[in-house]
């Protein structure tokens, strides 16, 4: 029973089949687990757009012991749920959830994961990659090839790949954003400016790359359209008291965003790069 659930799924699949994997692992949880999940999942789906993410069965939540040691939610992209069709248009993407965190029992919280994860998986399906990937994948892969030729590397390329995305790659672009898009669902960011924090903190760990000033600049331009973008189709899909939250949404968040690269061009001009980075909630 449990390796069915822990494995990562490869190829092509079933869109039946993932519904029987997802429906497996809720049951896997224990009854305050499943309520946490389903009071969740009850809350996101309010507003419009998550809802019909979810209703279009290319997002699937899967709660997933597995990656607890490494992440609270963690994306996997499919190829399309129709066998045999490895290229087409349409992806199918897992968002795995750490059952330890919903085993946590606080709903809103997971909430806020689910809606993070979700722009992560929607960023990519609308928008295309993050910009800050396009422009360091290239390198990274290169990088890692060269190193997995290394007798003490050998075999490792996907591993040494993804530890460079995370580490200099397009990630810090891409948390920024789904931080950015989780305002409305998560009320902890309003707090203690948690989410000045994280947006300085992932501000850092960019310029931990040491990009060159216009790509950095461009980056950072086209964070802004994506995030004032979404927000706008997202305000679009709502009417009323919801739409009226969310333009609140979109001026906390982007006013936020104001400020972090504010205090960080503070910090550029006295310290200058940062070597390492490590920013968790
Ligand atoms: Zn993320």
């Amino acid at each position: 029973m449990a390796t069915a659930t822990t494995g990562r799924t490869k190829g092509p699949t079933t869109t039946d089949l993932l519904k029987d994997r997802a429906s497996l692992a809720i049951a896997q949880l224990s009854e305050t687990g499943r309520t946490t999940f389903v009071t969740a999942t009850t809350s996101l789906r309010r507003e419009r757009w998550f809802a019909e993410a979810l209703d279009s069965e290319r997002y699937f939540l899967l709660p997933d012991p597995g990656i607890c040691a490494r992440y609270r939610g963690y994306t996997e992209y499919n190829p399309s749920p129709v066998p045999g069709a490895t290229h087409a248009k349409n992806q199918v993407a897992i968002v795995h959830l750490c059952a330890s965190t919903i085993e946590a029992g606080n709903a809103q919280d997971l909430e806020a994961l689910m809606a993070h994860e979700l722009s992560h998986g929607l960023e990519k399906e609308i928008a295309g990659e993050p910009t800050a990937k396009l422009v360091t994948q290239p390198i990274l892969a290169e990088i890692a090839k060269q190193l997995a030729e290394a007798p003490e590397f050998k075999g490792q390329e996907d591993a040494i790949r993804q530890y460079l995305f995370e580490k200099r790659g397009g990630y810090p672009q891409a948390e920024m954003f789904a931080v950015l898009q989780s305002v409305p669902q998560n009320a902890r960011l309003q707090k203690n400016d948690q989410l000045l924090v994280t947006l300085v903190c992932e501000l850092r760990r960019m310029d931990a790359s040491r990009l060159p000033e216009d790509v950095r600049a461009r980056l950072i331009e086209d964070l802004k359209f994506r995030t004032t973008f979404f927000y706008d189709e997202r305000i679009h899909e709502s009417q009323g008291a919801p739409a009226k939250s969310l333009e609140l949404a979109r001026q906390l968040a982007m006013l936020t965003l104001e400020q972090a690269l504010a205090l960080r061009e503070i910090e550029r001009t006295e310290n200058g790069s940062p070597y390492d980075i490590k920013c968790r909630m």
